[in-house]
């Protein structure tokens, strides 16, 4: 397993943890600042980033009184909001600068919650920079992992994802190679049980009213049509060091059962508990140690029941072409997320269909060239073509 757990580094901190958030304004940077502010004693936030939401920044940098604060999207440079930044506050403008924060001397953690492929760069700043990485950004390890992952030592990276999280702690105390078989949680997302025939009319809005989780825009069309679940097969492949096929999708409709692991013995060991992000995200802050519950617990005396059941891959093929992404490996997984993060984008601003996203993913996953992943130059070049070639075909379809 590339992210075995390790519990010695950690046991020896005697002051707060210091935490560089990137991406706050999000929906998981929002609950990290929550759990922040819970347990101030034991977390100190000195850092802070944002795509463009700098009046949000400003309110929470005077909050928190943070030292760096980063500004990915530079027309904004001249926000006049960022005149009330607290005294002495660093403020760096550009992708280069929310990089920059994941290095600081005064960082031990960066929490890593930007969306999309763009936070790959911030990840491997951290890991060469010996920072913990509590890491929610999916998209870069599913694209990257072939770069990030064999930098990882034993408990430096920490999944946020709550399903990795679920498997993570599954894993504490077991042995790699007692592991048989992963099976990955799956709440079906808001359109379970639909025929190919309704997913065609399908809109962005009916998708934003998600059953179970409270998640951001694009994660919630990723739930939907189930790519999110494919993105989660990737990224467990990487963290976990198992094959794609070693990862079995499980249906699990109530989001109570966060993921399980299958040992060898054919014991199963599973993590439940609330479907509140904010565990999770506290468990990467406080590993090895459990803190005091973000939220209410489950009376699991009156629980309905668990029920289980077989993802539908025919239905919903953007699962499918995710696994055979990771099947084949290389390039094809980033020229896969690419042509996701464009289609799903569309989605949401009612330029296709639903079916038009997967649509879209295979023609560019069709037109791929695939090759062993190198450098990120290469995987941003492969990137950008397979968001140009996604948008080609956009036309075509829609
Ligand atoms: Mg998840």
């Amino acid at each position: 397993m590339s992210i075995f757990v390790d519990t010695a580094a950690r046991m020896q901190r005697n002051r707060p943890l210091r935490v560089a958030v990137l991406g706050c304004t999000g929906s998981i940077g929002t609950q990290t600042i929550d759990v922040c502010r819970q347990h101030a004693d034991k977390v100190r936030v000195v850092a802070l980033s944002v795509y463009s939401s700098t009046q949000k920044l400003v309110e929470l940098a005077r909050e928190l009184g943070v030292g760096h604060v980063a500004v990915s999207d530079e027309s904004h440079a001249t926000d006049e909001v960022l005149q009330n930044l607290p005294q002495g506050c660093q403020l760096g403008m550009g992708p280069r600068s929310v990089v920059e924060l994941a290095t600081l001397d005064e960082v031990d953690c960066v929490v890593s919650a930007v969306v999309g492929a763009a936070g790959i760069e911030a990840g491997l700043a951290a890991l060469r920079a010996k920072k913990t990485l509590a890491y929610a950004n999916k998209e870069s390890i599913v694209v990257g992992g072939d770069l990030l992952m064999p930098l990882v030592a034993p408990g430096q990276l920490i999944p946020v994802d709550s399903e990795h999280s679920a498997i993570y702690q599954c894993l504490v105390g077991e042995r790699d190679k007692d592991v048989r078989r992963i099976w990955l949680t799956c709440s079906g997302g808001p359109f379970y049980g639909r025929t190919r025939q309704e997913l065609a009319s399908v809109t962005a809005a009916d998708a934003l009213a998600h059953p179970t989780w409270s998640m951001g825009p694009k994660i919630t069309i990723d739930s939907a049509t189930l790519m999110n679940k494919g993105l989660e097969v990737l990224e467990a492949h990487h963290l976990f060091g198992v094959s794609v096929d070693q990862i079995r999708v499980l249906v699990q409709r109530q989001s109570r059962i966060h993921s399980m692991v299958e040992f060898a013995d054919g014991s199963v060991k599973a993590q439940l508990g609330p479907s509140d992000m904010r565990i999770p995200i506290q468990y990467a802050l406080s590993y090895p140690e459990r803190w005091e519950a973000p939220c209410d617990a489950v009376d699991w005396c009156a629980e309905p029941g668990l029920s289980f059941g077989e993802a539908d891959e025919q239905t919903f093929g953007c699962l499918a072409l995710a696994r055979e992404a990771g099947r084949v490996g290389g390039t094809m997984p980033c020229a896969m997320n690419a042509a996701n993060e464009v289609a799903n984008e569309a989605f949401r601003k009612n330029r296709c269909g639903f079916l038009h996203i997967e649509r879209v993913v295979r023609a560019v996953m069709d037109k791929t060239d695939v090759q062993r992943v190198e450098s990120l130059e290469q995987l941003r070049e492969c990137d950008a073509l397979a968001r140009r070639q996604a948008r080609e075909v956009l036309l075509e379809v829609s």
